[in-house]
């Protein structure tokens, strides 16, 4: 069973996502630190590389380059696709991989 979000908030001042979730968990994700975890086939390198686990540590180090938000949907039920200022939006950040990605879950070092 995945845990889904019950709120989803796009902060374009303070460049951070804050996600609430169903069993009360709040994560908040700086906005440059997912867009370098997008989960895409271009950013991941290939199709071959596709498809593994969130890394927390990514989102919570990368460095804040300005980028913001544009847009941001829903995808069916599962997901969230988000327009960058970048111009990208191929990613398809799914409820699971966002909540690994949670920076929160990142180990020290
Ligand atoms: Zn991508």
């Amino acid at each position: 069973m995945t845990t889904k979000p019950t709120g989803v908030k796009a902060d374009r001042t303070e460049h951070i996502l804050t996600i609430t979730w169903d069993d009360g968990r709040v994560s908040r994700y700086p906005f440059a630190g997912l867009r370098a975890a997008c989960p895409c086939a271009e950013c991941k390198g290939g199709h071959a590389n596709m498809g593994g686990p969130a890394d927390p540590a990514q989102v919570r180090d990368a460095p804040d380059n300005g980028i913001t938000i544009n847009n941001l949907q829903a995808v069916g039920a599962y997901a969230l696709q988000f327009m960058w200022s970048d111009g990208h939006e191929a990613g398809i950040y799914t409820w699971q991989y966002l909540r690994q990605a949670d920076p929160a879950l990142a180990g020290d070092g």
